[in-house]
């Protein structure tokens, strides 16, 4: 689908941008076209400025509140004993 004058989609860019497309004829379009290589450069930087964001730490009572949520969503049903 990728030609001069189709452009690939967001996610297929998107794909090439994260070294995971195969896809020929996607590196024949950047190479004619220059609005595509825009976005796929972009997309790069933007992969770069996200990686160097700090990871956050997570609520000291996560683990706590994601026990209690998980054994009230699985009670046994009245009347079934294991
Ligand atoms: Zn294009």
């Amino acid at each position: 689908m990728t030609t001069a004058l189709l452009h690939p989609s967001l996610g297929e860019l998107k794909t090439y941008a994260e070294g995971a497309s195969e896809d020929r004829s996607l590196a024949t379009h950047l190479a004619r076209c220059g609005a595509c290589r825009s976005k796929v450069a972009g997309l790069r930087a933007l992969r770069e400025e996200l990686s160097q964001l700090p990871t956050p730490e997570p609520a000291t009572d996560l683990l706590r509140r994601i026990l209690a949520a998980r054994a009230a969503r699985y009670r046994p049903l009245p009347g079934f004993h294991t």
